[in-house]
């Protein structure tokens, strides 16, 4: 098992640095029923932060499956608003929102894909109210991880399970930056950083960004005019600080949904609901996906670009090539984990903060501006070692973003 000294002090840096749990604040605590030893920990570390109450809800990934599999198709699809009242209410009523996910990548493997597609719809907008106040930051919100059985055989098959869920530990510790000798220092000295960058990017004046690398990356990224660049902690719009994700190594805004051309070669697999697609590849052409190819799993791309508007980008994230997550060498079929461990870029929705205003515009206004909105947002790992990123200015200026793989240094940048 975990160790339980170890444990405890993730549970306090979940609450402290990720949530950011105010006194007399209320919580919302989700959790995997897998992890509920851990949760405990999490809920016990709440309280003596001061919460006032903590609503604990677990979830149940093997539980979901059968449901997938056995209720009746109008129950899948006709999801109550009520199912998810109890979260609105303490969302509205000011609580923060932890996430813990242990996730088994292939929970939902050989479910009915059209099912799955239809029942994980109709749940996401049961979820839409109370989504919406943490998409705009009115509390605190975080999603962090917690190793489980599944997902630590998937990620280390064919040993033995035990040291699987430990060695999973471990690089969730590693990658969370556990293993420093103080983790809340560490964390806000990691997230200092990763702001100088945005700050650098936002007052760049770069319009345009070009990526190079020698498996046939190369691809011209235009912005939308004013773009912010975000990354590090977030900021509630009552000024609380926190972390959203644990781990984060990424800066990230949001491409014009009609500016991008050229090629993008993968680099990582992404795994869509329980399908892997590997060696893949997309041709864009004034933003749209015209071509595009896979060794592996070309059908679940298929399915993915029946919504049009995930034929097109909503995000890129520039990600160091050295960064803890991918020096851990671990392929963990978890974004929160993987998007971490290289540069990537979404297809489909855009994240509305990437623009000033952004959460207050209607769909006509966003495409208006280039900002991409779809169903889902699914990110895929296009970092290498050789990657070059150049950004371009509309004066004509060209500034060296990333070679090899890595930032270039900022102060060479920022004082030269
Ligand atoms: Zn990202
Ligand atoms: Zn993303």
């Amino acid at each position: 098992m975990y160790r339980e000294e170890t444990a405890r002090a993730y549970a306090k840096l979940i609450i402290r640095t990720g949530v950011n749990l105010q006194k007399g604040q209320l919580a919302i605590l989700n959790a995997p029923i897998e992890n509920a030893e851990f949760a405990r920990m999490v809920l016990e570390e709440a309280y003596r932060a001061g919460a006032r109450d903590v609503l604990l809800r677990y979830f149940d990934d093997k539980a979901s499956r059968l449901r997938y599999q056995y209720a009746h198709e109008d129950a899948l699809t006709n999801v109550p608003a009520w199912k998810y009242t109890p979260i609105e209410e303490y969302a509205k009523a000011g609580a923060a929102y932890i996430c813990i996910e242990s996730d088994d990548p292939d929970a939902f493997f050989g479910i009915d894909s059209e099912r799955l597609g239809k029942g994980m719809n109709a749940e996401a907008r049961a979820k839409k109210p109370f989504q919406r106040i943490f998409d705009k930051n009115e509390i605190q919100w975080t999603v962090v991880a917690a190793a489980g059985r599944d997902w630590a055989k998937k990620v280390f098959p064919g040993v033995d399970e035990q040291w699987a869920i430990q060695k999973l530990w471990d690089a969730i510790y590693h990658t969370t930056r556990m293993d420093t000798p103080d983790p809340q220092k560490a964390w806000a000295e990691h997230s200092a950083s990763l702001r100088q960058h945005c700050d650098f990017l936002n007052a760049s004046g770069i319009t345009r960004l070009h990526l190079e690398n020698s498996l046939g990356t190369n691809l011209e990224i235009g912005l939308i005019p004013g773009a912010i660049w975000a990354g590090g902690s977030e900021k509630t719009v009552g000024g609380i600080e926190f972390e959203a994700n644990m781990p984060t190594e990424e800066v990230f805004t949001a491409p014009h949904r009609e500016k991008v051309n050229g090629k993008v070669v993968s680099t990582l697999p992404l795994n869509y609901q329980g399908v892997l697609i590997e060696d893949f590849w997309f041709v864009f052409r004034d933003g749209l996906i015209v071509e595009y190819g896979a060794r592996q799993g070309k059908a679940a791309l298929d399915q993915i670009f029946q919504d049009e508007n995930c034929r097109r980008l909503g995000e890129i994230a520039l990600v160091p090539y050295d960064s803890l997550v991918r020096q851990a060498q671990i392929l963990f079929y978890s974004t929160l984990f993987d998007e971490n461990a290289s540069c990537h870029m979404a297809l489909g929705s855009a994240y509305t903060s990437s623009v000033a205003g952004g959460e207050k515009m209607s769909l006509a206004e966003k495409e208006q501006i280039g900002l991409n909105e779809a169903y889902s947002h699914i990110d895929f790992m296009f970092g290498s070692r050789d990657l070059r990123i150049t950004g371009y200015t509309e004066d004509g200026r060209e500034i060296p973003l990333f070679r090899d793989g890595n930032w270039v240094s900022l102060e060479k940048e920022i004082f030269a």
